[in-house]
């Protein structure tokens, strides 16, 4: 049975057909990478996923369970956007917590996921400060710390590095694929930067117009694509 699966699902905003019958399937611990050009709705497909747009049709499934018509928090799902959407007024700590409050998570559970997750992501230091006070790169792990203490069965990335320097993104992906490895998590992650997908997916799935053109490993996709976009877009050989 599959972690994810995506079953037909379509999505209208009025008459625009923004994803046309889109269908994937994840496995549990698997990495997989969706690239595509700006416009072609991958923030629409995981803001279907998250719950955060409702489909127009087509189902959507979590461990072989149908969530397309629960409610975000009714999701097992965490999502790390571009923009870290951290609350300004709150600690680190704080912000890190909220999501198990949310869920009614006790006190000490609580606490102990925040040590956790700041342990993993060296951010033990920055608990007490507001995100005013932290650099982007700083914000970005709060955002990715948010989203792991809450240890959910999949996890949703929406270009979450484009908006840090190269040095930082570097840095962050590696971390990210030392996160991956050492958790064994369920991921969709979404860039546009073609060394990020061939460094961190177990598959990569190209998407165009609402479609997904190709979904293979990084070595098919890459040496095999499907058609001269997928060779134009993944810079591969042919
Ligand atoms: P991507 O993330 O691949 O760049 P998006 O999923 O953000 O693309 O957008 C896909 C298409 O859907 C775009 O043409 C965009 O203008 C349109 N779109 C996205 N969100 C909305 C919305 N809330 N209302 C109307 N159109 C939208
Ligand atoms: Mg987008």
């Amino acid at each position: 049975m599959s972690a994810l699966e995506i079953r037909e699902v379509r999505k209208d905003f009025g008459s625009t057909r923004v994803l046309k019958d889109v269908s994937l399937a994840i496995d549990s611990g698997e990495f997989l990478i969706l690239v595509g050009p700006s416009g072609c709705g991958k923030s629409t497909l995981m803001n279907a996923i998250a719950g955060l747009e409702p489909v127009t049709d087509g189902q959507i499934l979590i461990g072989g369970d149908d969530i397309t018509w629960r409610t975000p928090a009714e999701r097992d799902i965490a999502m790390v956007f571009q923009s870290y959407a951290l609350y300004p007024s709150m600690t680190v700590r704080q912000n890190i917590a909220f999501g198990l409050e949310m869920r009614k998570v006790p006190k000490a559970e609580r606490a102990e996921a925040v040590e956790r997750v700041a342990d993993l992501l060296q951010i033990t230091h920055l608990l007490e400060r507001k995100p005013a006070q932290l650099s982007g790169g700083q914000r970005q792990r709060v955002a990715m710390g948010r989203a792991l203490a809450r240890e959910p069965q999949i996890y949703l990335f929406d270009e979450p590095l484009s908006n840090l320097d190269a040095k930082l993104r570097v840095e962050m992906r590696t971390e990210i694929k030392k996160l991956h490895q050492r958790l064994g998590t369920t991921i969709v992650y979404v860039t546009h930067d073609q060394i990020e997908a061939m460094t961190l997916a177990d598959s990569i799935a190209v998407m165009r117009d609402g479609h997904i053109l190709q979904l293979g490993s990084p070595d098919e996709v890459y040496n095999d694509p499907v058609d001269m976009f997928v060779a134009g877009f993944m810079g591969s050989p042919s």
